[in-house]
């Protein structure tokens, strides 16, 4: 009733269409292209053939497992997140999480090792979330988890002070607030609830990795939790 009162359009080609996507939509983003870093999922292009690791993650070693995201930092897709983020466009989440199920699917790690992984999304600030009224990194996971049947699991906390939007901080003023921003939830420090063995962290873009090594370090604080994997809808084209 309410579909046929407010019927759905795709965002890109305003046809109506079940999701705020529409299957060619969907299918038509522009995803990451190969080869890429092992360790942190950055494109390499121009690199020569058989290397394994960019530059960054051969100098210094991650505390993740392995960083994948599922599409290209291009303009459309940028501006999709934006939209996500910002415009209380939450109802695009539901609509890109297939963008993320099928990265999952086509990377080995993830079925093998993480196959029983919980998904646990990057928290957002308090002010954050009371702004827009919710965390985009927390629709998007929620929306990954019931494609791929794995429990979520809330157990980060990002501390609720203003730093300003980080995409005007440099490299350096990012990593030192991103590692002091991310903690776990007192009950897992506390050891009042337990963590799986492995996670896989969830966020919509990774930019220079700050906030994807901040939180798996902070997860992997935690009793029990040995592994940690992070994805990311977008990865955003620029060094780190
Ligand atoms: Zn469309
Ligand atoms: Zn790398």
């Amino acid at each position: 009733m309410l579909s046929w009162i407010y019927p759905t359009i795709c965002e890109l080609c305003h046809e109506s269409a079940e999701q705020s996507l529409c299957p060619d939509c969907l299918a038509g983003l522009e995803r990451v292209p190969r080869p890429i870093c092992l360790y942190c999922g950055a494109i390499l292009s121009g690199t020569p053939a058989g290397t394994e690791s960019c530059p960054a993650c051969a100098r210094q070693p991650r505390p993740f497992e392995l960083a994948r995201s599922a599409l290209r930092g291009n303009e459309c897709n940028m501006q999709l997140i934006y939209k996500l983020k910002y415009h209380r466009a939450n109802y695009l989440a539901a609509a890109l999480a297939p963008a993320l199920a099928e990265l999952w699917h086509h990377t080995p790690e993830l079925n093998s090792d993480f196959a029983t992984a919980a998904l646990v999304p990057v928290p957002t600030t308090l002010a954050h979330e009371q702004l827009r009224g919710y965390n985009q990194a927390a629709e998007l996971t929620h929306a990954l988890g019931k494609l791929l049947k794995r429990p979520v699991i809330h157990a980060l906390q990002r501390r609720d002070t203003d730093y300003g939007s980080q995409t005007r901080l440099s490299a350096t003023q990012r990593r030192q607030n991103a590692y002091h921003a991310f903690h776990p939830l007192p009950a897992y420090v506390k050891g009042h609830r337990t963590l799986p063995e492995r996670l896989v962290l969830v966020d919509d873009v990774y930019t220079t990795g700050s906030t994807a090594r901040a939180c798996s370090h902070a997860l992997l604080q935690l009793p029990g939790v040995k592994q940690v994997a992070v994805i990311t809808l977008v990865r955003a084209e620029m060094r780190s």
